[in-house]
Order: C-alpha cells, then sequence, then structure tokens
C-alpha cells in the first residue's frame, strides 16, 4: 500500500507499520492526544517542583519589595530593614542555611534567594 502524499488528511503514522502512514481511529487519536497531554502537563509540574526563581518583577515580590541582595533594599522605602535580615534567616525561608535558592511560604512554589529579603521578614522563633 503506497502512503498517502499528506499524511495529515485523516492519518497519522503508525509505528508498527514499518513506517507507512495508517489510518487511527477517532479514538485512538483521542487516547494519544491524552497521553500527550499528560505527559506535557507532568513535565510543567517536574518544573515547578524544581522551583522557579521569583523575579523582582513579579506581582507578589513588587507588592512585597522582594529584592535578591538585601543590600539593595531601598532604606528610605524599608525604614524597618537590617542589613542583616535575608532570606536564609527569616523563619519563612524553607531550605537549608546555604542553599542558593529555596521556597518561601509567601511565594508558593517559586524560590527566593538566599541573600534576598522583603518587607514580611520575620525573625525565626526561638
Ligand atoms: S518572607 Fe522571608 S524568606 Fe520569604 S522573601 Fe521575604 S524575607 Fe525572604
Amino acid at each position: 500500500m503506497a502512503a498517502p502524499s499528506n499524511p495529515v488528511q485523516g492519518h497519522l503514522p503508525c509505528e508498527a507499520a514499518h513506517g507507512g502512514w495508517q489510518p487511527l481511529s477517532r479514538r485512538e487519536v483521542i487516547i494519544r492526544l491524552v497521553a500527550g497531554g499528560a505527559a506535557a502537563a507532568g513535565a510543567g509540574l517536574a518544573h515547578a517542583q524544581a522551583g522557579a526563581h521569583v523575579e523582582e518583577s513579579d506581582e507578589t515580590a513588587v507588592t512585597l519589595g522582594d529584592k535578591h541582595d538585601t543590600t539593595k533594599v531601598d532604606a528610605a522605602k524599608y525604614p524597618k530593614h537590617a542589613a542583616t535580615q535575608h532570606c536564609a534567616n527569616c523563619s519563612f525561608w524553607q531550605g537549608k542555611p546555604d542553599e542558593a535558592w529555596a521556597g518561601c511560604a509567601m511565594f508558593g512554589r517559586k524560590h527566593v534567594a538566599n541573600a534576598g529579603w522583603c518587607q514580611v521578614w520575620a525573625k525565626p522563633p526561638g
């Protein structure tokens, strides 16, 4: 059987037919699309779990005055800020003290910088 000249017209490749083109049923097409979508969603979830970095331009970061470098905080705008305050010594830091980036309760799945700061900074209890 000769392969159709335009495989997009109602045909998808069939790996089992040695590179030839075989029509797929509507059910097979739907199953393949759903499987592909699930794989893409899984990849997206894995990326989110890895912790995308917060951008200083993100809406939440702007609202909270987040900076990746505590020494760059505007002292006039945030007079309660102290140079000793940074994310890794904040009660909301979810990482180890030496991690460069880690989660923060204020930013959901995104990670903040170890040396960063925002106006929600709080001394850990104890
Ligand atoms: S709440 Fe704490 S850990 Fe989170 S961004 Fe602000 S200073 Fe950093």
